[in-house]
């Protein structure tokens, strides 16, 4: 590295140098074709909703506000949305420690986002390296036995003399390097194998909900977005169920945070009955989940759905740490047709509005997204 190095003489620290953190500008994104007036005027729109958003609820600007604000306007995030709204509604401030305490427990962290980066580039490298490592092995072994058979047929010739004598010992320094180097090379293949296995299983563990055992959002959302990918290809029905526990917070506030830990379980195996290869469960974060049903009609997915809703609410359980009845327990839900909405996240906002019904008309109910569902949520709801 010289002093006319770029990286020597902008120094972009590990983040940077891994393509995490700020770009230098040689990679950055090529100007944009100039946009249109009317584009233009709702950028600046969207702009100034963000800073009326921040400044209305007195946040400082920052990476995680303007990101946070971004994701409320637009409902790319309706979970954090509805959050927002809920606090809102209850007249309570939305300040940055309330936000770090949401991301907190919905495991939503930039932090998350950028391990999963990391991953992703750690996951690519290796496998590059993999394939390097093999070849490499195979090249070795192959010009090993070539190698191998000349020095056997220098030893067969013994007229010539010195010469030859002193070719065959030149050849066997080189077949005894060159089987170190294979040996090395078999070594790093070995220990690639061994990091892949230990990526994939932080990997599982990272898309797995530690407390249920279910895929977490971040497991959902990627499977969503295939999921969606393919049905549309296939021209297959898909609908999509937000789930939430009613008065969840009452059982917390009663029986305690373990006990509301195994009614989040308990709830979670109920619904991963009905999970099979055509319904995908997730936990959404805190005591929300989502339920995917593939190639399934919407009357169909309801009655599953449904079902399972009578059931649980039917049951009577009772605090095993007490004795004490946890009395009924139900959940309330919005569905959505996804196919219904112009892409896959006006969906999911669409069977978030539902749940958000389903719960202002008495909760234990699924409610049934309208195609009007999934527009952008009043920014200052009176
Ligand atoms: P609603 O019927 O309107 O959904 O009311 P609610 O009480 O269920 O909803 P609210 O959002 O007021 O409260 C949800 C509570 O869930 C608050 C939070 O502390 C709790 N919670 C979130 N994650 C966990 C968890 O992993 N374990 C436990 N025990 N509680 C959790
Ligand atoms: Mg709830
Ligand atoms: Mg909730």
């Amino acid at each position: 590295m010289t002093a006319h190095d770029p990286l020597f003489a902008r120094p972009v620290g590990l983040l940077g140098w891994l393509g995490l953190g700020a770009r230098p500008p040689a990679e950055a994104a090529a100007p944009e074709v100039l946009p249109t007036e009317r584009r233009d005027a709702s950028r600046l729109r969207q702009l100034d909703e963000i800073g009326s958003f921040l400044t209305y609820h007195q946040l400082e600007i920052n990476a995680e506000t303007l990101t946070t604000a971004f994701n409320y306007l637009t409902g790319a995030d309706p979970h954090l949305a509805r959050l927002i709204d809920r606090q809102m509604q209850a007249r309570k401030p939305v300040t940055l420690a309330w936000l770090e305490e949401i991301f907190a427990e919905t495991g939503q962290g930039s932090e998350l986002a950028m391990l999963a980066q990391l991953m992703e580039r750690l996951e690519t490298s290796i496998d590059e390296f993999g394939k390097t490592s093999h070849d490499a092995h195979r090249a070795t072994s192959e010009y090993n036995s070539a190698l191998e058979a000349h020095v056997n047929e220098l030893e067969q010739v013994t007229k010539a003399g010195a010469v030859i004598s002193e070719l065959a010992t030149i050849a066997k320094v080189m077949l005894k390097r060159t089987r170190d180097i294979e040996r090395q090379m078999l070594r790093s293949e070995a220990q690639t194998r061994t990091l892949r296995r230990r990526l994939d299983e932080a990997r599982r563990s990272a898309e797995e909900d530690h407390l249920t055992g279910l895929p977490n959002r971040r497991a959902f959302e990627a499977r969503y977005e295939e999921e969606y990918r393919l049905a549309r290809a296939a021209a297959e029905p898909m609908c999509l169920a937000f789930c939430d526990i009613d008065h969840f917070k009452q059982i917390n506030d009663s029986h305690g945070h373990d006990a509301g830990d195994r009614v989040l379980k308990l709830v979670a195996e109920a619904l991963a009955r009905i999970s099979d290869d055509r319904c995908h469960v997730a936990r959404h974060g805190g005591e929300e989940f989502v339920l995917l049903f593939r190639d399934t009609p919407l009357p169909a997915a309801f009655d599953r759905l449904e079902q399972l809703r009578d059931q649980l609410a039917g049951r009577r359980l009772i605090n095993r740490a007490t004795d004490l009845p946890f009395g009924q327990i139900t959940f309330s839900a919005g569905m959505a047709d996804v196919f219904a909405y112009p892409d896959r996240r006006v969906a999911l906002k669409a069977a978030d509005a539902a749940l958000y019904r389903a719960k202002q008309e008495g909760r234990n109910r699924i409610v049934l997204a309208t195609p009007e569902d999934g527009v952008a949520p009043q920014l200052y709801a009176a």
